[in-house]
């Protein structure tokens, strides 16, 4: 048995089955694995499956539930880490070769906040080294394969716990987004992605890329999930100085409101963009139609400076990672060289050796970018012009409850076709950057397809205003009834 097991079910559902006494969280963790063993050979979704832990951490819950507990909607809930969450006593790489061996002595908070709630544990993700990158290709432990197509990346860089939930290697994900790496994964991968607002999730414990961009989201399969693993890990950490005071809320409960009345605007420039794939267009078309006729009010709406985020991205975003990615120097850390005639040469050669290109072009530039002579024009320019999408944001959330557009230009895209050309991979986050500007909340729902590939559905909506951007994902995903699954999970149903 696997298409149609446990594992491929939603969150919620089974939340209610394993409270109805109709599967246990053992049967669950089972199920997870089980899914693991058939199908990570092909995806490597995973650097690190905890199945002992899975099992033990399962059946605690279950102990848990016998003795009639009243246990949150995620305990027993098997969830996947991004590999940049620590946690304690569990190998954490952040795909990166520098921190090997790190054996982190503490919990990220999200996951401290899980684990609490008795959610289960079933590994670490791979991810683009660091979180920087769009397809995995970046990850120092080899790719991901798109369950779609396994020729195709999974997007990035949360790649990993997209590919995991969209092939029931879990029911929930964690991933991070710092320009996209939640949301455009997600649309990849034809899963739910959620980057809620900025110091909405706690970033203890999450290794750093950009600090002032960097948020925590999850990876679901539906919109109901979303919002329960959201209100389980959302809310004011003491440990995070960004954290936002307010402490979580419901974000499940006006999940049914519909849409009735909300002002949509929708993004045109982004549509009307070169390089915006066809099918890609007409899906997120047809998407706007039907929030439309669910009773949403429909209009035009612009981001006139959304199009200079992705220079200013890659001037302060590899800014703040050359900062962040200082204290890889051989010494405090992981990775040590063999070896070396004095500290200079011990901090060149660990560095040189232990991060990969990507992360090394990142560092370069961000240094460039900083130093003296050049600060103003490049890093204070970029700055300015997060102004300005922040401005461009709240002037069009004057007239607008939300915005929609498409998550990304294009459907998966063949392993290797933009590697060489790393201006052509950026372009991948050109419409999620702006949101991680801004720190405004936006999730990727799975619009339909495009040649056999998923096309995401982007929703953004104000500040600290999740839950209008999860009540019109919730109305426009039912409407969808977006049912297809990787063709992976078909040829394990047919030889069930
Ligand atoms: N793809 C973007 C980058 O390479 C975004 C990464 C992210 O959100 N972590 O930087």
């Amino acid at each position: 048995m696997s298409a149609g097991s446990l594992c491929d079910l939603p969150g919620h559902v089974l939340a209610g089955m394993i409270r109805a006494g109709e599967a246990t969280a053992s049967d669950l963790a089972g199920s997870v694995l089980r899914r693991i063993q058939e199908v990570d050979d092909r995806l490597h979704a995973f650097l690190l499956v905890t199945s002992e832990m899975a099992r033990e951490q399962a059946a605690a819950a279950d102990v848990r539930f016998r003795a009639g507990e009243d246990l949150p909607g995620v305990a027993g809930i098997p969830v996947a880490l991004k590999d940049v969450l620590t946690t304690r006593g569990i190998r954490t790489t952040a795909g990166s070769k520098i921190l090997e061996p790190y054996i982190p002595p503490y919990d990220s908070t999200a996951w401290a906040r899980l684990k609490a709630a008795g959610a289960v544990l079933v590994g670490k993700t791979n991810c683009d080294e660091f979180a920087m990158g769009s397809s995995n290709e970046n990850s120092a432990f080899g790719p991901v394969r798109n369950p779609w197509n396994l020729d195709t990346v999974p997007g990035g860089s949360s790649g990993g716990s997209a590919a995991a939930v969209a092939a029931g290697e879990a029911v929930w994900g964690l991933g991070t987004d710092t320009g996209g790496s939640v949301r455009q994964p997600a649309s990849l991968c034809g899963v739910v992605g959620l980057k809620p607002t900025y110091g909405r999730i706690s970033r203890y414990g999450l290794i750093a890329f950009a600090s002032s961009l960097d948020h925590v989201g999850t990876l679901t399969r539906t919109v109901r999930d979303a919002a329960v693993l959201l209100s389980a890990i959302a809310g004011h950490d003491p440990l995070d100085a960004t954290s936002l005071p307010e402490p979580a809320s419901d974000y499940a409960r006006a999940l049914d409101d519909g849409v009735r009345g909300l002002r949509i605007g929708v993004v045109e420039e982004w549509l009307a963009m070169d390089g915006v794939q066809p099918g890609v267009r007409d899906r997120v078309r047809e998407g706007i139609d039907r929030l439309e006729r669910l009773g949403a009010s429909v209009d035009s709406a612009t981001l006139p400076h959304a199009d200079y985020a992705l220079s200013a991205y890659y001037l302060i975003a590899p800014a703040e990672c050359s900062s962040n990615l200082a204290r890889y120097d051989g010494v405090r850390y992981g990775y040590r060289t063999q070896e070396a005639r004095d500290s200079v040469e011990l901090n060149k050669k660990t560095r040189g050796e232990g991060f990969g290109d990507e992360v090394k072009r990142r560092i370069m530039l961000g240094t460039y970018s900083l130093s003296a002579g050049y600060y103003d024009a490049y890093y204070g320019q970029a700055q300015k012009v997060r102004t300005l999408v922040i401005r461009d944001y709240q002037e069009a959330f004057e007239r607008f409850d939300l915005l929609v557009g498409p998550t990304s230009p294009t459907t998966a895209f063949r392993l290797g076709e933009k590697t060489e050309d790393p201006l052509a991979m950026y372009l991948s986050d050109v419409f999620t950057i702006p949101s991680d500007r801004s720190g405004t909340p936006a999730i990727s729902i799975p619009c339909g397809l495009s040649d056999g590939l998923p096309v995401g559905f982007q929703i953004m909506g104000k500040l600290t205003d999740e839950a209008t951007v999860l009540r019109a994902a919730h109305a426009l995903e039912q409407d969808l009834a977006f049912s297809a699954r990787p063709p992976l999970l078909e040829e394990l149903g047919a030889s069930a």
